[in-house]
């Protein structure tokens, strides 16, 4: 029997999808074309509350931070998998400027409660509260699940064929919703590439992620990724020799007089639109078409979140939350093809 939901896409929007579909009781199905493309998979899988260059605490962190934890808590203890850790992350500073912004941040308060404002020193500070996912497990494993269950089938589809025998047809297709809807959903997207470090003499400690202009993370104490690029040029995800000097470079200097072998190249697609907040909800003149895509850089700490609104939704009628609703981004009507 065809169910009546289907979800195009098992990368981390259709995995928490899938998962609060499950718990919610509904019947529905996933498709996905594979993980080989998918962002998740190269995803280092951190939610850090404070980030970028500027070091601002994340949109929304204070209400999304511990249901996302308690989130990726219970889907591992129902796939009996370790697939989140806690971590203590160290931000560095790499200049005396940077130092000056984040003394006095931190005693303004804006870093509150992550950040003990007398842990700020010349060379860096503790960022406390976040934890890390790891992507590929969580994928793996909640795959496995639904293959045995019946509901996942690997395969490409498109949502018009689907729609004829479906109440409902959600993507969640990542970068390769990119140009689906022209010009009234208007996605960015950029390349993020990592490196796969393996080094001799065990010098990575698990759950302590080190911070710079590039992250390193720990997969065990001989394995680290070291990322990430951001690039809004790059026309394909082939590895970038630039790349590499650069993470490869900044790695050196983090870990200086270490041995270590580059054991991949990985790459994926980041995808916003321009106020980089999630686009979710069901687009407008296709009202039976749903929609989770532009998670940028932190898929991990919204997707169980976006979920939780899509079962409010088909559940009781609630409506999307302003702020990620994509009427806020979408222009005119479908384009028929
Ligand atoms: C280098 C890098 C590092 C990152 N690090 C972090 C991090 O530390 N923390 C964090 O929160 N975020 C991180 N991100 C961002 C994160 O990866 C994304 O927010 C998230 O993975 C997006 O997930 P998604 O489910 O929307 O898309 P994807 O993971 O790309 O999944 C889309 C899936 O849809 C499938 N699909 C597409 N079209 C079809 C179709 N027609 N039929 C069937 N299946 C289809 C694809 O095969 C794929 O499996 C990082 C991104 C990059 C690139």
């Amino acid at each position: 029997m065809t169910a009546p939901i289907l979800i195009v896409g098992q990368g981390i929007a259709g995995t928490a999808l899938g998962w609060e579909f499950e718990r919610a009781g509904f019947s529905f199905e996933i498709a996905d074309a594979g993980l080989a493309g998918s962002a998740t998979r190269v995803a280092a899988g951190v939610v850090n509350p404070i980030t970028g260059q500027r070091f601002v605490k994340n949109w929304r962190i204070d209400s999304l931070l511990e249901p996302a934890r308690k989130f990726y808590r219970e889907v591992g203890e129902e796939l009996g998998e370790r697939i989140m850790r806690e971590v203590r992350i160290r931000r560095l500073f790499t200049n005396e400027e940077e130092f000056a912004r984040g003394r006095e941040k931190a005693a303004r308060g804006s870093w509150t409660p992550y950040v003990d404002a007398e842990s700020v020193e010349r060379e860096g500070f503790w960022i406390n509260g976040g934890f890390q996912v790891d992507p590929v497990r969580l994928l793996e494993a909640s795959r496995e699940r639904w293959i045995r269950k019946g509901i996942l089938t690997e395969r490409r589809v498109t949502w018009r064929e689907e729609l004829k025998r479906r109440d409902i047809v959600i993507l969640c297709s990542g970068a390769d919703g990119y140009q689906e809807f022209g010009d009234n959903l208007k996605f960015e997207r950029a390349k993020g590439e990592v490196l796969e470090v393996a080094a001799v003499g065990a010098p990575f400690e698990p759950g302590l992620i080190r911070s710079e202009e590039v992250w390193v993370v720990p997969r065990s104490v001989g394995l680290a990724q070291v990322g990430s690029t951001y690039d809004r040029e790059a026309r394909d995800l082939s590895p970038a020799a630039a790349s590499r000097e650069l993470l490869e470079g900044q790695f050196r200097r983090m870990y200086p007089g270490i041995n270590y072998n580059i054991e991949s190249q990985l790459s994926g697609w980041r995808m916003s639109v321009s106020d980089r907040r999630p686009v979710v909800g069901r687009v407008p003149a296709e009202e039976r078409l749903g929609l989770i895509n532009g998670l940028s850089s932190k898929g991990v700490l919204t997707a169980p979140w976006i979920a939780r609104q899509w079962v409010n939704h088909l559940a009781e009628g609630i409506a999307f939350d302003e702020a990620i609703s994509i009427s806020r981004c979408w222009r005119q009507g479908i384009e028929e093809k």
